[in-house]
């Protein structure tokens, strides 16, 4: 029906909006009978309709579709090996949280439900961040991982708490609606816990105002962000965030935690340790004590009894075994091994990996105690070389990568030479 007029020329044409006149090459568009609309209404027009459907889309229909735990769980399966506890609560506590944004919405809310923010207790490099992660990209909602132990109290060197909000509002590209209903990963709580030795000299001393101010974001209150991030500043204007119905995840190491609730256990350790006499490695004792953990136990290590309370489901993450290793490096959708083929791929060569070196990689990664987060590091050691020399090479080619490829025994290219 319109069609775009772009005439040279001054005309008596004017734009039927805003009554502009047309000026030199100004874009109209013209609709039928004379009525023409200018650029800068269209812009106008489309900011506003573009609101209005985030009014609708961002509340309404992204809440409609509430996916349920089974299926949250399902999709954390393609990306995040093991862990299946883990998965199960925070499909569960999603599904809630979700769920009770509904029933916010709702006109019936006559009961108000709590907000089942998660505790994700486990050891490094064993998939916190990725569950979080993994989490709000199905979900389809802003995500922002932000690191405790950047925040400090005010008066000290550091950011505000208020910052993560800010990375939660970027994520959702200044869309404030949208931003109030997502998820913030809070990464190493455990080190703002009072009972810990203070590495840092620009840290508050406890650690407890920290915790203060991370509880009243968690408890839910209209957080004032700067815009440009950093102290907050008394000229500065602010963007008013509501916390209430962002979802937070916290996660941590928590080293040591598992002496405290060794002791709480006390004589009932005793009998475990009798039934299995040092059957389990130190790792699987570990993940066993820590499957015991209760918010006493948080709160005996140094969380303010008031933020643990707001982290109603306190979970725990296994620490991952060689075999756990090697899947995690060839069976998630986006498994390491799987992206250096697509590499050699993208090269017309084919690229295949023993189970004797997935193995051998795996147990050079076990011993750097970073958990799965070593695996790129020890693979990247060894296909830096390869990724190097790889184009000079003939094509198509084929590329078996065997253990003594890894130890550093065997040249993948000479051995190709001697099989041609
Ligand atoms: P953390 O527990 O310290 O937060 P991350 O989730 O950041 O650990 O893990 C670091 C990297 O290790 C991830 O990006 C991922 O590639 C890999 N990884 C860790 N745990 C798993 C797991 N259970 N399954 C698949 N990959 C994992």
């Amino acid at each position: 029906m319109s069609k775009s007029s772009k005439k040279g020329g001054s005309t008596k044409e004017s734009c039927s909006f805003c009554g502009r006149s047309r000026q030199n090459n100004d874009a109209f568009v013209e609709g039928p009978a004379g009525i023409f609309i200018c650029a800068d209404c269209i812009d106008l027009c489309y900011n506003i309709v573009r609101q209005e459907q985030r009014k609708l889309s961002g509340a309404a229909t992204m809440l409609k579709e509430v996916p349920k735990p089974r299926e949250i769980k399902e999709y954390l399966d393609e990306y995040v090996i093991g862990q299946a506890a883990a998965k199960k609560y925070l499909a569960v506590a999603v599904h809630n949280h979700y769920k009770r944004l509904l029933h916010t919405d709702s006109d019936n809310n006559d009961l108000d439900l709590d907000k089942s923010n998660v505790l994700m207790i486990g050891p490094t490099g064993s998939g916190k961040t990725l569950l979080a992660r993994t989490l709000a990209r199905e979900l389809n909602v802003p995500f922002a991982i932000c690191d405790a132990t950047t925040v400090t109290e005010a008066g000290y060197v550091g950011e505000d708490v208020e910052n993560f909000l800010l990375r939660l509002l970027q994520a959702a590209d200044y869309d404030i609606e949208a931003a109030q209903r997502g998820i913030v990963y809070v990464d190493e709580i455990d080190k703002v816990g009072k009972s810990n030795q203070n590495v840092s000299i620009t840290r508050d001393v406890s650690g407890e105002g920290v915790q203060q101010s991370l509880l009243k974001m968690l408890e839910g209150t209209i957080a004032n962000i700067p815009p440009q991030g950093g102290r907050k500043h008394p000229e500065q204007s602010y963007i008013q965030i509501d916390t209430s119905q962002i979802l937070f995840i916290c996660g941590g190491t928590f080293v040591g935690l598992e002496n405290i609730i060794k002791k709480r256990l006390g004589r009932k350790m005793i009998g475990f340790n009798s039934e299995a006499p040092k059957a389990q490695s130190s790792q699987a004792e570990y993940s066993d004590v820590l499957s015991n953990v209760t918010a006493e136990d948080v709160i005996a290590y140094g969380m303010i009894p008031e933020l643990v309370g707001r982290l109603p489901v306190i979970t725990n993450l296994e620490a991952l075994d060689i075999n756990a290793l090697i899947d995690i490096m060839t069976k998630p959708r986006n498994a390491l091994i799987r992206q250096y083929q697509k590499f050699f791929e993208m090269e017309e060569a084919q690229l295949e990996f023993t189970s004797e070196a997935l193995e051998m990689l795996a147990k050079k990664a076990l011993k750097r105690d970073t958990g799965a987060r070593a695996l790129r590091a020890v693979t990247e050691e060894l296909m830096i070389d390869l990724m190097y020399r790889l184009p000079d090479e003939p094509k198509p080619g084929k590329y078996v990568i065997t253990d003594k490829v890894v130890s550093g025994e065997e040249d993948i290219f000479e051995q190709k030479k001697e099989s041609a």
